[in-house]
């Protein structure tokens, strides 16, 4: 329900007029400007000003291009060669092939295939297969008895952040790394299921690439160079060692994978006597085995790479709606810059997405509405190599951020397929239900269908991989990632590749921008349903929920792990009672807040509206330093930017999600000692989450 003094137009109107704007032909117009060429981090300045210029005329109050001077890396060279009996055998393109139907694949500025924050090196040595490249797979294959020393590792794209991947390599001796995208991941759409490859049809292109970032993302992210404050001009310099690999890597196609896979046929043991992690990929059709080698000393891989690092501006474009709250704050993000010269779906379906919604709520300032709280637009750079904008920024503004932002709303690959995923902070789980079920599908098998409708409900918990990470786990912002993504029969989306263009996403993605527009809807809904309703759309009750879950996966995961004699006999049951504690808080704290709405709704004199509103304004300070209070400032203890003891990048995941990292490494690490702080820490959190709700 809108205030009662709402001006101009009313809430229902604002909700019609964000439900109604959005425009396909639009959406394919903005996706257009942004994949019409390079826009790789520090070099898109152009583009941020566009962004800005747009956001402008769109009717935002301000609107500018903020700077910092990050450490990243460009492409100068690289080379792939096999070697048998001194003799080169094969020697990879490190190219995606040209293709007449798609015009960014022959662009001549085109981006050679590259990781960000890879090492220089010239290295050779035997082969050694080791599946996903997880911290299991290399410890399988030491307990094995396959020694990592000097040796090149071939691994497969998947389940884990591919830096991860260099850092276990390397710490184990390896000395350089080959990354490939295996088909067997790649669903039932395939070439060998008979599907053609694109731009024949919706399989994956054979010589397609995935770049990347080898930044030791889950030790922190953003510039390597100044963790935990802003890479302004003049800022103090950290040395990089220990935050970004020192082994070289290159990332292959599978076409150029097949003759490293062909030389290991025959040696070493096969996949199969491994474990259950270990399945064959998907080119047996193709003569591959999968043996994990090593290959013989007369046959091995010289790999070469030659990166040039500066230090160089890149720029965030910020737009801002005020608010007449002005110490009520919403963010809503997305990056701009991409690895390729399109970038259609990532991150460019979230640009022309924030475009859109940019748009409607201009044209809801036209009409006359007078927004209740602030939102803050930003368009961030550099996030494909670390979150370094969006890092950045947070860690800039820092006390403005903590003294006034209630959440922050990320879109970064807004559509690639047909089906809704979301991460949240629990806080937000309701407001998700709630704003997908307004928003229609486009795919409906049924009239009226909505995204919720469709959408299985699974929310994920917060992880990395993208710019929400310093709103949550730095910050302590309550957070939400949304977007579009492909399941197992849509077309194979060419993830950091050249195909990831204009022509695939308009003939493959999302032909129409149907998705494009339907993700514009629900973040529109969503920041409206934030900055307008007098009561923050929040609900404790389901982070109290949340923290249950959590605690139980964290139980079974350490039942698998014996812990040293010190640990006491149940480290879980001081923070249970603190859960139910915090649940028994914010049952009565969200009732309270239900019933003041229903006040507020009700008929009752000036007076008491004054009066309520001033209780909702106490309230809703609550709501909004609630997340706050699962800081705790010291960190964790591997990697102290990591401030939340609720949600952090699991240390050998990257993307997904740990749940009470600072326990559940102590647990790993068997130190009892850690075991016993973490208690004391994360029990001490969870009871000030609740001792705000409580307080007068
Ligand atoms: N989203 C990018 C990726 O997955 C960047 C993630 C990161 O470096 O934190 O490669
Ligand atoms: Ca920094
Ligand atoms: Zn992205
Ligand atoms: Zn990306």
């Amino acid at each position: 329900s809108a205030w009662p003094e709402s001006e101009g137009i009313t809430y229902d109107e604002l909700k019609k007029t964000l439900l109604s704007t959005p425009d396909g032909k639009k959406a394919r117009e903005w996706s257009k400007y942004y994949t019409a060429g390079p826009h790789l981090a520090g070099k898109n300045l152009s583009q941020a000003e566009w962004t800005r210029d747009k956001w402008t005329e769109f009717g935002v109050h301000q609107a500018e291009v903020v700077a910092y001077d990050v450490y990243i890396n460009y492409p100068l060279d690289a080379g792939l060669l096999l070697l048998k009996d001194g003799e080169v055998s094969f020697k990879a393109t490190l190219e995606e092939d040209i293709l007449d139907e798609d015009p960014t694949t022959s662009l001549p500025d085109r981006i050679p295939v590259f990781h960000g924050y890879s090492a220089n090196g010239n290295a050779t040595g035997s082969l050694v297969y080791a599946n996903y490249g997880t911290f299991k797979d290399y410890e399988d294959l030491v307990n094995a008895g396959i020694d990592l020393k000097g040796k090149i590792i071939l691994v497969k794209y998947g389940g884990i952040f591919r830096g991860l991947k260099v850092k276990r390599a390397s710490e184990l001796g390896a000395i350089g790394v080959v990354m490939y995208s295996d088909p067997g991941d790649d669903g039932e759409i395939t070439e060998e299921n008979g599907y053609e490859t694109y731009p024949d049809g919706p399989a994956r292109n054979p010589s397609s690439v995935q770049r990347g970032s080898c930044q030791y993302l889950s030790f922190a992210p953003g510039d390597p160079t100044t963790i935990g404050y802003p890479s302004k001009p003049g800022a103090p310099r950290q040395s990089v060692d220990g935050k970004i690999p020192d082994i070289p890597s290159v990332p292959i196609s599978y076409k150029e994978a097949l003759p490293l896979l062909k030389a290991l046929n025959g040696h070493g043991p096969n996949v199969s006597s491994f474990g259950d992690d270990w399945q064959t990929g998907g080119l047996q059709y193709k003569g591959i085995d999968y043996n994990i080698g090593p290959t013989p000393d007369s046959v091995t891989v010289n790999l070469f790479n030659k990166q040039e690092y500066v230090t160089t501006p890149l720029w965030d474009t910020i737009g801002v709606i005020n608010g007449t709250i002005s110490d009520e704050v919403i963010v809503v993000g997305n990056h701009r810059d991409a690895w390729i010269a399109g970038g259609a779906g990532d991150p460019n379906s979230g640009s022309a997405a924030l475009n859109e919604v940019i748009r409607s709520f201009g044209k809801a300032l036209k009409a006359g509405w007078k927004p209740h709280r602030t939102i803050v637009f930003a368009s961030w750079d550099g996030e494909e190599y670390g979150l370094v904008g969006s890092t950045e920024w947070v860690e800039d503004y820092l006390p403005w951020l903590s003294g006034s932002t209630i959440a922050y709303i990320n879109v970064d690959v807004g559509a690639r397929g047909p089906h809704f995923t979301t991460s949240a902070a629990p806080v937000l789980n309701k407001a998700i239900y709630e704003v997908t079920s307004q928003v229609p599908s486009p795919n409906q098998t049924v009239p009226g269908q909505t995204v919720r409708d469709l959408w299985s409900g699974h929310i994920s918990t917060m992880g990395s991989g993208s710019d929400f990470t310093a709103f949550q786990d730095f910050a302590g912002i309550s957070s939400i990632d949304v977007g579009f993504g492909a399941g197992p029969k849509d077309p194979i989306y060419h993830y950091h590749s050249n195909y990831d263009s204009f022509y695939w996403m308009d003939t493959y993605g999302d032909p129409g921008f149907e998705y494009h527009i339907t993700i514009a809807k629900i973040i529109s809904l969503l920041a409206a349903k934030l900055v307008e309703e007098p009561i923050v759309q929040f609900n404790a009750t389901d982070y109290a929920y949340g923290l249950e879950k959590y605690l139980e996966s964290v139980k079974s995961a350490a039942a698998e792990s014996t812990l040293s004699a010190d640990v006491p006999a149940d480290p879980f049951k001081k923070i249970e009672e603190a859960i139910s504690y915090f649940q028994e808080v914010s049952i009565e704290f969200d009732a309270k807040a239900e019933k003041l709405e229903q006040l507020l709704n009700s008929d009752v004199s000036v007076k008491t509206k004054s009066k309520l509103y001033k209780a909702i304004r106490g309230l809703n300070t609550k709501y909004k330093f609630l997340e706050r209070q699962f800081l705790h400032g010291a960190g964790l203890d591997s990697r102290t930017w990591f401030k939340h003891v609720v949600f952090a990048p699991g240390r050998w995941t990257g993307y997904a999600g740990a749940t009470f990292p600072g326990l559940v490494e102590a647990l790993e690490d068997h130190d009892g000692e850690a075991v016993k702080k973490w208690v004391g820490i994360i029990t001490g959190r969870i009871y000030s989450a609740g001792k705000l709700l409580l307080e007068k």
